[in-house]
């Protein structure tokens, strides 16, 4: 694995954060790396699809909370 500007990528560990328009989240200790040349993190896909899926999920979830109104769940993951 290599990083976009051609760096070593060193095995470590980040933390992730995302803001939404009702949250703010932050993931600690995901298992990442990090490029010794510019100092990019970069996720694994897997991880990166894993994040995607409970955003998604909390994005809808803390809609319900915030409207009171439920949002049609569907289940496309
Ligand atoms: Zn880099």
């Amino acid at each position: 694995m290599e990083c976009t500007c051609g760096g070593m990528l060193t095995e470590g560990r980040s933390s992730y954060s995302m803001s939404g328009e009702y949250y703010y989240i932050v993931i600690e200790d995901i298992p990442a790396y990090k490029c010794s040349r510019c100092g990019k993190i970069l996720f694994q896909d897997d991880v990166v699809d894993k994040i995607k899926a409970l955003l998604k999920r909390v994005d809808r979830d803390t809609k319900e909370i915030i409207t009171g109104t439920p949002s049609v769940h569907t289940y496309d993951y």
